[in-house]
Parts: structure tokens; sequence; C-alpha cells
């Protein structure tokens, strides 16, 4: 029975951080002594430069905090993550991780460099590259921050493992697995791959941020910061995320990764088998939580005549820069690998966008620094109720 340890923890104190992970990690049952010599990879969520109250990127002195505990526990803590666009050096330099890096004195892996790693038990994706960083540890500590998404529904301890890809590598994948429902199913291969693929298989253990949280339209620069003040820990990330979202208030029924991994033989197949230890999720219960919206019902439906660009256009929600917050950073350019956006043209001051190339998959959205990016409905979205 997979457990999950569920705790209050209102703000980020390096004191009550610890204590609070200390705590989380003993009700799971994980032994601080396993982190004794070990290399220990320390995985937060680093999607993009950002500042820590904007809730996009896990906390850093959560992150610390981690950190901390592996040094006094005999360990060797090695940060590895690969944001969207910009390098991890860059990303490092412009947040709070910069001081925390030089202050910890951490050793940073190489993001980029891979390895594939293979797992036959994948529904489709049996081999992945992922950084090469993962092989060489010991033990993986996953630090997601809990968040809505764009097309997961929730980000949690299954999406988080998405950054083991490198760089815009990840974007390509979308061009791979189109739909939500496609692109939860790669994500839950990359999941058993990094949970029961290695050999010598290694501990990976998740350690959630859900102290503030993010909502409505995240996980970048449009989601708003939501205090959630928990912090939840778990040797299984579908287990997690299924207490983060009831934690949330949101139906779990849109979050794939949750349901769709409840079908797969990853240790746990309802939420009656998940044993929570310490708060209550009654208790912890956000009020007005604000989902992720857009998307539609048909949004899953892949097949001819459901993926040609005249059904999308119609049926499906675009993203749509707006020319008052549009900087021309182009970003968006940079991480659609679908070839979609191009640069401006004529008097508009945002990028070009080609409806009938693009994939939907929202990475620009995701990413734009400025917000600037919304959906706009489909023309007939309406017709079809989705
Ligand atoms: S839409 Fe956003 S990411 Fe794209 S160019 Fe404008 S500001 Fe940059
Ligand atoms: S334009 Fe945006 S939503 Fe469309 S494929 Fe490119 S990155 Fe994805």
């Amino acid at each position: 029975m997979p457990k999950v340890s569920l705790l209050h923890c209102k703000e980020y104190e390096i004191r009550l951080l610890k204590d609070t992970i200390r705590q989380s990690l003993s009700n799971i049952g994980f032994n601080l002594d396993t982190l004794k010599k070990a290399r220990v990879v320390v995985k937060p969520n680093l999607l993009m430069p950002s500042k820590d109250e904007k809730a996009i990127i896990t906390h850093s002195e959560f992150f610390r905090a981690a950190v901390q505990i592996v040094k006094e526990s005999g360990g060797t803590p090695i940060l590895l993550e690969s944001p969207a666009v910009h390098s991890l050096e860059r990303t490092i330099k412009k947040t709070s991780y910069a001081r925390v890096v030089d202050s910890e004195k951490i050793e940073i892996a190489n993001p980029a460099k891979t390895r594939t790693l293979r797992f036959d038990k994948a529904k489709k994706f049996k081999h992945i590259d992922i950084a090469e960083g993962y092989f060489d540890a010991d033990i993986i500590l996953a630090l997601p921050k809990f968040k809505t998404h764009g097309i997961t529904y929730i980000t949690g301890g299954v999406k988080l493992l998405f950054g083991a890809i490198p760089g815009v590598e990840k974007s390509k994948m979308h061009l791979r697995a189109q739909t939500p429902e496609a692109f939860s199913e790669f994500l839950l291969d990359l999941y058993g791959a990094m949970t029961y693929g290695f050999s010598p298989s290694k501990p990976i253990i998740h350690i959630m941020d859900a102290i503030c949280a993010q909502e409505g339209e995240g996980p970048g620069p449009a989601g708003k910061p939501k205090w959630l003040n928990a912090v939840l820990a778990s040797e299984n990330g579908i287990a997690m995320d299924y207490v983060a979202s009831q934690i949330a208030g949101v139906d779990v029924k849109k979050a794939l990764t949750v349901v769709n991994g409840f079908k797969r033989d990853y240790g746990v197949s309802s939420p009656d088998e998940i044993e929570v230890i310490g708060a209550s999720m009654d208790e912890m219960r956000a009020q007005d939580f604000e989902a992720a919206t857009g998307g539609s019902v048909f949004s899953n439906m892949f097949r001819w005549p459901f993926n040609t660009p005249t059904f999308k256009n119609l049926f499906l929600d675009r993203p749509a820069p707006s020319e008052e917050k549009c900087t021309l950073c182009y970003q968006c350019k940079k991480i659609c690998a679908s070839g979609a956006i191009s640069e401006s043209s004529g008097k508009r001051k945002i990028p070009t966008y080609d409806y009938n190339t693009c994939v939907r998959c929202y990475c620009c959205l995701e990413i734009c620094p400025e917000a600037a990016i919304r959906k706009e409905r489909g023309m007939l979205q309406w017709v079809l109720g989705g």
C-alpha cells in the first residue's frame, strides 16, 4: 500500500522546512541513513527564470532544506534540472537558486549530456533519452511544485520527471504525443522508466512543495500563486499527485497522469490503496482553488478527420499573443517544435502564428515570460460543448 505523507507548512523558513521534510520522510518510512555516502540527484522544478513568489519554480528555500538534509545525512547533493528554453546555468543565475547553490556549494550536473533509458514495460516509448546524471545517481530526490497545467491539468510528481529530457527536446515530444491523452501516456512511460527502468534500481523519493502552489492558467507566468500550506512526500508519484489534487479540490478525473496512472502496474491502482499519513485530506482541502481552464472534450481525438487543421481551428483553443503585453522576445518561437511561430510581420508587434501547423501543445503559453499568450476559443468550440 503506497504511503503519502501530508503535513501542514505555512512558510518557507529553513528550520521549519527541514523539520517538515524530515518528518515527511519518516512518515513514508524512508531512513535517512540511506543517504550516507550516496550521490543524491536533487531535481526541483526550474521551468524558467522566475521569482520564488510567482510559484512557478520549486521554492529555493525548499530546495535548500532538502540539500541540507542530504548533506547532514552524509550524502552528496547534485542539482540536476533542464529548464524549458534557457540553460540551467542562466536559469540558476536569474533565480534565488544562485544564492543557494553558492552558499551550499552544490555540484551541478550537465542536463544536456544524455543516455538512453530503456523500459520494456512502457506502453509506447520504450527508449527515452534522459540526462546522464540520473544514471550516475544512487538516489533521486524529486521536488515538484504543485501547479495547474494547460495540457495535463495538474503538474506534480509525474510531470516533474519530464525535466529529465534536455531543453527543447522536451517540446519535440509534443509532436510525437499530440493530445492530452497521448502526452499523459508518454509521461507515464517516462515515470515508469525512471521508477523501474534503472539497473541496478535506485530509489526515487518525491517531496512536493505545495506550500504556495499555482492555480489558474499554470504552469508558467500566466498562473497565479495559491497557498495550500502543504508538504507531501511519497515513493509513489501517482499516489502523491492524487492526494495533492484532492487537497486542491480539483476534478481528479481530468488529471490523466493520475487516472491513467492507476491503470498501470505502478504500485497503486486506486485511491482506496493510498495510506495518507499526517494531516487528513479533508482538513487540508483548499477553498476556491482555480483549476486550469480551456481544452476541449474533443482534444483527445487525434485520428482523421479530428487531427486536421480545419478541425483544430474550429474546435480547439488556440494560443493568441497580445500586442499590449508582448515584448517580441521570441522565446515562444524558440520552444515551438512544430515551427508554427515566425517573426512579426506588417505593423503587428506580435509573432506570427500559423494555426494550421500549430499542434496545440501550449508550450509557448507556458513559457511566455510576459504572460502575453492566452487561449482563444476555436470558432465552433461552443457548438460541441468543448
Ligand atoms: S508572445 Fe511572449 S514569448 Fe512570444 S515574443 Fe511575445 S513576449 Fe516573447
Ligand atoms: S504555436 Fe504554441 S501551441 Fe502551437 S505548436 Fe507552437 S508552441 Fe505549441
